[in-house]
């Protein structure tokens, strides 16, 4: 990530290997054609955000393959590497989180985990946790369990190791020999926040990629990462999530002037509160807006006026100037924007 060098010349071998690939064929030249001029234009994300996960590697047989063929079709993932795995090939877990990927923990062994004695799950979590950060710098924060098995002794130690469990709402059967076309119309079924179980050793799953990509890319969705705190998919750089970073937006038309800070509140499966403090004049109008379909549902200590559908007037109402909103997200994670004036 840190290196300036290296994208623009992993790019350059990745061309050459396309074009040397694709030497000669009419057909899949077109296809490359049509693929650079898609990967050109802005991603479009006005669905959401989807979660691909690829579990089981790294492997040396397949996962160069893997990382180059999500990187020329513009998606990124999370891996959720076995622990022995990235033990033995480090510069491989490098490579996924390089080339744009998030990195998870699926323990050090594969085994049934819920079969075990707590200190043997302890140590294949702990284990694993170890080699991951040993190669890429940082622990990782999601978990996967092997098989989807988890009971309330595997969910109390990923808590003490500060891990998110994040098992699957789709699965791609590539494991139980689905064919690249069944494998890409599991993707289709993909809703925003939503994420896909796919594994790091199939030639069939990553023959996938190009036609999952181009059925996001016809829905608006995009490959996002995915929240340690919600375990939902969000946008890349983690915004859009109740954990985001507060938005500020000082406006002063009429002389005085106020500010509007956010903060997360308490977070549900289908809403999240955000509280709102101003500052600078206690006779404010904040101006909340919200992104569709997400909806605001409650308020607290303000006089609330609804102009339209996604946007809020508050005004205070005699409690001060610190109050509240419960937003219904409908899948769409993101904090309103607010401006505040005074008066
Ligand atoms: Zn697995």
């Amino acid at each position: 990530m840190a290196d300036s060098t290296a994208p623009t010349a992993r790019r350059t071998g990745l061309r050459r290997t396309l074009a040397t690939a694709l030497a000669g064929v009419l057909t899949a030249a077109l296809a490359a054609v049509t693929l650079s001029a898609t990967a050109a234009q802005a991603a479009d994300c006005s669905a959401g955000y989807v979660g691909l996960t690829y579990d089981d590697g790294p492997n040396p047989s397949n996962t160069t393959n893997l990382l180059n063929t999500l990187k020329a079709n513009g998606l990124r993932a999370t891996f959720f590497n076995i622990g022995q795995n990235a033990q033995n090939n480090p510069s491989l877990v490098r490579a996924q989180v390089d080339a744009g990927n998030w990195v998870g923990n699926h323990s050090y062994t594969h085994p049934h985990l819920t079969q075990m004695s707590s200190s043997q799950i302890q140590s294949e979590l702990q284990r694993t946790q170890q080699a991951i950060q040993q190669a890429t710098g940082s622990a990782p924060k999601l978990f996967r369990p092997p098989y989807g098995e988890t009971n309330s002794t595997l969910k109390s130690i990923e808590q003490q190791l500060g891990l998110r469990e994040i098992i699957w709402d789709v699965d791609s059967q590539d494991w139980n020999g689905a064919s690249t076309a069944q494998i890409v119309q599991a993707a289709g079924q993909l809703q925003n926040g939503q994420i896909i179980l796919m594994h790091d050793q199939y030639a069939t799953t990553v023959a996938a990629i190009p036609q999952i990509a181009a059925n996001l890319r016809s829905r608006n969705l995009c490959a996002g990462m995915i929240s340690p705190s919600t375990g939902r998919a969000v946008a890349p750089d983690g915004s859009g999530g109740p954990t985001g970073q507060p938005t500020v937006t000082p406006t002063n038309p009429g002389g005085g002037s106020c500010t509007a800070t956010l903060s997360a509140g308490q977070q549900w499966s289908d809403r999240y509160n955000l509280n709102v403090s101003v500052s600078g004049s206690s006779n404010w109008t904040v101006t909340m807006t919200v992104p569709s379909p997400a909806k605001v549902i409650a308020t607290w200590n303000i006089s609330a006026g609804y102009p339209s559908a996604q946007v809020l007037t508050a005004k205070p109402n005699g409690s001060g100037n610190n109050w509240g909103v419960t937003i219904q997200h409908n899948g769409n994670w993101t904090w309103p924007s607010v401006s505040c004036r005074v008066g």
